[in-house]
Parts: structure tokens; C-alpha cells; sequence
């Protein structure tokens, strides 16, 4: 196993530490119902991608009508 040669002091340790932080994400608003929505995915709310419906959305799918 690799041994640390000598202790990391608390400057070393933050100096590392300083390139740790999150981003916060830069959502946009969907073009169809104007939900914020990451770039480059489909809107969650609307099943919409680039001005066209992508993804059926769960509660629009009737599903008695094969069991009929
Ligand atoms: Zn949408």
C-alpha cells in the first residue's frame, strides 16, 4: 500500500480543495411550456425536444384500451 511520505498541511490541503466546489446547473425554459428544463434534454414536463413532442407522457396514455 502507498504511504504518504510527509503531512499534508492545512494550506496544501485547501490549495487542492480549492478546485472542489459544485456548480450550480443553468437550466432554460422548455419552447412549449415554458418549464425550466436542462439544456440539451427533454422537458420533464411536456415530453418536448427541439419544437416536437419526443416522449409520450405518462398521464396522455390511455392504457384500458388494449385490455378491452
Ligand atoms: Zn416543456
Amino acid at each position: 500500500m502507498a504511504v504518504p511520505k510527509s503531512k499534508i498541511t492545512r494550506s496544501k490541503r485547501g490549495m487542492r480543495r480549492s478546485h472542489d466546489a459544485l456548480v450550480a446547473s443553468n437550466p432554460n425554459e422548455c419552447g412549449n411550456c415554458g418549464e425550466l428544463r436542462r439544456p440539451h434534454h427533454v422537458c420533464p414536463s411536456c415530453g418536448h425536444y427541439a419544437d416536437r413532442e419526443v416522449v409520450a407522457l405518462a398521464d396522455e396514455i390511455d392504457l384500458d384500451e388494449d385490455a378491452a
